[in-house]
């Protein structure tokens, strides 16, 4: 039976974590909470799902950063953390959760298709930290050399089953791909776990998963 945090305090979080969450007003995790954090501060690879409204983005963004704060970066150069969601507006609300927690810790940059690329150069040029992206662009940018993955410590899918369903699968495979090494860390995220593609692609991507769903039989 797992054991449930009563507030966000319980997780051992980082003081600047603890801070930013005092400052929004949220003291209470929700279950997909409770029930990931502790999951990927241990250092697994995860395979979650729950429902839309159930506080997904903080049952990554939070564990992710305080595993960022206490790890040294495995390279200088390359981004150490990468977000990837299915549009661009849903990347966008990731990345002001995501500057909300890590106020001035970490430099991170969003990369929307769609959004002028010799700025999302620039922005690459400055050695983002964490990145935000949607697939295609991210691919993008690996097509164009603009940046590596090998560094990377993290590698979040927010939606994979949305992003599966609009047809992502060969740049998730691609990125997937370059940052491919034994240290990293990865966290698929879903509204339903009852979903193929998303299946296939985990066991692709996952390395001995653990397994939370919210409000599923499993
Ligand atoms: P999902 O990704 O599962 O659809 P979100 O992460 O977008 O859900 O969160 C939905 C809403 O719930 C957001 O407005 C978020 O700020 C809020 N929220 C998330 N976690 C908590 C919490 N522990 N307490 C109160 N509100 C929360
Ligand atoms: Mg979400």
């Amino acid at each position: 039976m797992a054991q449930y945090n009563d507030t966000f305090r319980d997780f051992g979080l980082d003081t600047r974590l603890v801070r930013a969450l005092d400052h929004q007003g949220l003291e209470t995790p929700t279950e997909i909470q409770q029930r990931a954090i502790p999951v990927v501060l241990a250092g697994h690879d995860l395979l979650a799902s729950s429902k839309t409204g159930s506080g997904k983005t903080l049952a990554y963004l939070l564990p992710a950063l305080q595993r960022l704060m206490k790890s040294r970066a495995l390279s200088k150069r390359d981004p150490r953390a990468l977000i990837l969601a299915p549009t661009r507006e849903l990347a966008r609300q990731v990345y002001v959760q995501l500057r909300a927690l890590a106020g001035s810790s970490f430099n991170i940059a969003l990369l929307l298709g769609g959004e002028n690329f010799n700025d999302q150069l620039k922005s690459l040029r400055r050695q983002p930290d964490v990145i935000v992206a949607t697939p295609g662009r991210l691919a993008n940018h690996l097509d164009a050399r603009s940046l590596m993955l090998n560094g990377l410590e993290l590698l979040i899918l927010d939606e994979a089953d949305r992003m599966l369903d609009l047809g992502f699968a060969p740049q998730l495979t691609r990125i997937h791909q370059a940052a491919d090494h034994r240290r990293r860390q990865t966290l698929m995220f879903s509204a339903t776990l009852d979903h193929a593609e998303a299946n296939t692609m985990a066991a692709d991507l996952l390395k001995s998963p653990k397994r939370v769903a919210v409000g599923e039989a499993h």
